[in-house]
């Protein structure tokens, strides 16, 4: 099984306030942003033209990768959803 299949065995609960909140500004001053490679749901988008990092949390594994490979740890809030909310697996 790959990551783009584990999405048909998972749903959500979307909680409009971000778990993860980031400092836009930090990550261009990052040279690596892993996060735009590791993410494994595509969270993290960095535009080179406009020198902007963009993060939507409606799709995240909560698998915390990105808090691993932040090199600035650019982040003014980094969580797990509240209970209730986030990603449920339903593997079985
Ligand atoms: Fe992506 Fe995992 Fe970070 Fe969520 S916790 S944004 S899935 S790397």
């Amino acid at each position: 099984m790959n990551i783009d299949e584990i999405f048909d065995f998972t749903s959500f609960n979307i909680d409009r306030e971000p778990h993860i909140v980031l400092d836009p500004n930090v990550c261009v001053g990052c040279d690596s942003r892993g996060c735009t490679n590791c993410c494994p749901a595509r969270c993290y988008t960095y535009n080179e033209e406009e020198q902007k990092m963009t993060f939507v949390h409606d799709g995240c594994l909560e698998c915390g990768t990105c808090y691993v490979v932040c090199e600035l740890k650019a982040f003014t809030r980094w969580g797990y959803p509240k209970g209730g909310y986030g990603v449920a697996y339903r593997m079985t």
